[in-house]
């Protein structure tokens, strides 16, 4: 349903590569919390990042479909990589929108992982409520100085661009926010230490401090001022790319306990056997397969232009939730060996409850569903 020949292909080359490479991997990088270079230079080949960018500006030129399922295919592998995918697309789909001519040629840095990149909104008196933050870009001559301070950035510790929201003016609320791509190499910039994390530990995450860092005019992303809703624009795609992740670390989690259940023997018999850990696994299926088709109904409709956001939260928080609920089902298969470091499942477990915070919390998708439902009725 919903594939075609050309997502079937993608999604084989994503699901062998997974399979090949990240999946025998993730048991040591979640363990040494490594952020897999290697891993990613290979994926790069095989043109696994911006897989939404045009052909004509170096990328595969695919949809938010294909997206979705190299999303699952990558994550089932280990989602800390399949979290690089998705914000390098995020990146992209920013700089292919709104990025100007010569912006754009970073792409081809972007997609080749030469530079690598950084999302920085979240800030320590604005998390949910982006509204609330405090760095500012000042103008200075023809271009700003940038103030202020990021927290849990996804890889702030090794990224060589941040792409920087900050408030241009003071009075205008929401529309006096921009994005600034900022190169962080430069004086005035400094990281704090990576955080060490529940889970997803292969990804770096840390702060930003920008202290009188001076942007050249030709670093505001768009149009000053529009900062905030371009960023709100990237949501509903972000969204629909973690729900595709929370669906393939789960898939993972139900691969595992197949395979468990199937060997391990008690009272005589396979535990797969007894009608209690059936159920369990029917359960991991069921919810996965309606993870799935409402992630790929939410990515048709961004691809054919319809408004996608209640079905992209709808997807994210279920998928979510689901990922939580359904790996500690896989735990539960495990018996004691599921909670025991080593054991794929207990890391796919602290692997998902992120699904539930990032990319807007799930009380927050819960909160956008119902504000269509009452705005655009039951039915829309
Ligand atoms: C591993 C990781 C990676 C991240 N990567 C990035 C990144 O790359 N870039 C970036 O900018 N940020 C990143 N973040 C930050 C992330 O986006 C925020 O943590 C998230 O938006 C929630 O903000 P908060 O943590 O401040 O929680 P808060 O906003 O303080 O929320 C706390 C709780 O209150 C609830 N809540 C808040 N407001 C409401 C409301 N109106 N109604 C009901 N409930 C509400 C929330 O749902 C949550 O349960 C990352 C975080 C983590 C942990």
């Amino acid at each position: 349903m919903f594939l075609t020949e050309t997502h079937v292909q993608v999604r084989e080359t994503a699901r062998n590569f997974a399979d090949t490479v990240i999946r025998p991997a993730a048991e040591s990088l979640d363990r040494e919390e490594r952020f897999p270079s290697e891993i990613y230079e290979q994926m790069a080949e095989l043109g696994l990042f911006g897989i939404g960018v045009p052909e004509e500006l170096g990328g595969p030129g695919f949809d938010t479909v294909t997206y979705a399922v190299v999303m699952e295919e990558l994550a089932r592998g280990y989602s800390s990589v399949a979290d690089q995918c998705g914000l390098v697309e995020l990146i992209c789909t920013l700089l292919v929108r709104h990025g100007t001519g010569e912006q754009k040629k970073l792409l081809g840095d972007v997609l080749s992982m030469r530079r690598k990149v950084a999302y920085c909104i979240t800030e320590p008196e604005a998390g949910t409520d982006v509204s609330g933050i405090r760095t500012t870009a000042t103008r200075d001559g023809d271009g700003w100085i940038l103030n202020g301070g990021k927290i849990w950035i996804h890889n702030a510790p090794v990224a060589d661009l941040g792409f920087v929201l900050a408030r241009t003016d003071k009075e205008a609320g929401n529309r006096g926010m921009s994005i600034f791509i900022v190169d962080l190499h430069s004086a005035g910039v400094s990281r704090g230490p990576k955080e060490h994390k529940m889970g997803q530990r292969a990804s770096q995450v840390g702060a930003l401090t920008f202290s009188d860092v001076k942007l050249g005019p030709d670093s505001l992303l768009g149009e000053e001022g529009r900062g905030f809703h371009m960023m709100m624009s990237v949501l509903d795609k972000g969204r629909v790319g973690i729900a595709a992740l929370a669906t393939g670390i789960t898939q993972a989690g139900l691969e595992a306990a197949v395979e468990y259940a199937s060997q391990r023997k008690q009272f005589g018999k396979a535990i797969s056997d007894f009608q209690g850990v059936q159920w369990l696994l029917a359960d991991m299926a069921k919810d996965i397969e309606a993870a799935r088709l409402l992630v790929l109904s939410a990515a048709t409709k961004i691809d054919r232009g319809e408004d996608a956001t209640k079905s992209c939260s709808i997807a994210k928080c279920f998928a979510g939730d689901m990922a939580v609920q359904r790996t500690s089902d896989a735990v539960q298969v495990f018996g004691g060996s599921g909670y025991i470091r080593g054991f794929e499942v207990e890391r796919l477990y602290r692997d998902a409850k992120i699904c539930q915070i990032y990319e807007g919390t799930n009380q927050i998708q819960r909160m956008i569903i119902a504000r269509e439902l009452l705005k655009k009725g039951a039915r829309s």
